[in-house]
């Protein structure tokens, strides 16, 4: 596994060398590609991926009281309480693989959750990279509604972008793919309203505050090439 290391600013061209958890915060819309970076960076810097969305969906599968909770408000596109998420992302991060680091995908999405974030990380002494997905909005619309998942192991695939090797079925374990119940297109409208109203204005605030942002554009280029830029960006974080 490569282990990730981070020198700040003050250390450098002393001998000093500190090692803290990176935590790379994936910004984005709904179909900005989040999901697919995020298993690219799991992927090359041997972190996990703490996706919400998709440990809100475990609970609905697992039927628990969480999951009861919140199926309506995800069903509708809604987002859900940001009490419940940052507890989640809390017990998450504590976990031991989280160690050398760790990459949030689709948190935080309010300014309540990008405030409880800082405060986790300054705990965890994370050092906190952000990377926004910039992308066109009817590049959006295809996107999701070409979006199909595999529900056991999780991989995205996109009918025009990035088609399975066999129509309907997942290329890493054969399962056939689903569409998720909150890519239906009057559903996906309401996560775009919510996402332009709660989450975008993000931006702003983490462009004031945050020591690391940057900005690729992921509407054109295909994800190995959107990936590619990531990789240019952050090399420094990969310790041989
Ligand atoms: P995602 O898979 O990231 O697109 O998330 C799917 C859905 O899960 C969203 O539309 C929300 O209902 C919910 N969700 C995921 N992450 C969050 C979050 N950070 N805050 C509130 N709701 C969330």
């Amino acid at each position: 596994m490569a282990s990730v290391k981070t020198t700040t600013p003050r250390e450098t061209g002393s001998a000093a060398v500190e090692s803290r958890p990176v935590a790379i915060v994936l910004f984005g819309s709904p179909g900005s590609g989040k999901g697919t970076q995020a298993k690219y960076i799991v992927d090359w810097l041997g972190i996990p991926q703490i996706s919400t969305g998709d440990m809100l969906r475990e609970h609905i599968r697992g039927g628990d009281a969480i999951g009861q909770a919140i199926q309506g408000r995800m069903n509708a596109g809604s987002l859900v309480s940001d009490e419940l998420v940052n507890q989640l992302v809390f017990e998450r991060i504590h976990k031991p693989d989280c160690e050398h680091g760790f990459i949030l995908d689709g948190y935080p999405r309010t300014t309540a959750q990008a405030e409880a974030m800082r405060r986790l990380l300054a705990a965890s002494r994370a050092e906190e990279v952000v990377i926004h997905l910039v992308v066109d909005y009817n590049v959006i619309i295809s996107r999701i509604s070409g979006r199909r998942v595999c529900p056991k192991c999780g991989t995205l695939y996109n009918a025009v972008s990035h088609p399975p090797k066999t129509e309907g079925i997942c290329d890493l374990d054969g399962s056939r793919l689903v569409t998720r119940d909150d890519d239906r297109e009057e559903v996906v409208r309401e996560r775009l309203t919510q996402y332009e109203n709660q989450t975008r204005p993000l931006i702003d605030f983490f462009r004031n505050t945050t020591g690391r942002l940057i900005e690729v554009d992921a509407s054109g280029d295909g994800p190995e090439q959107v990936f590619k830029c990531i990789q240019a960006e952050l090399k420094d974080l990969v310790r041989r």
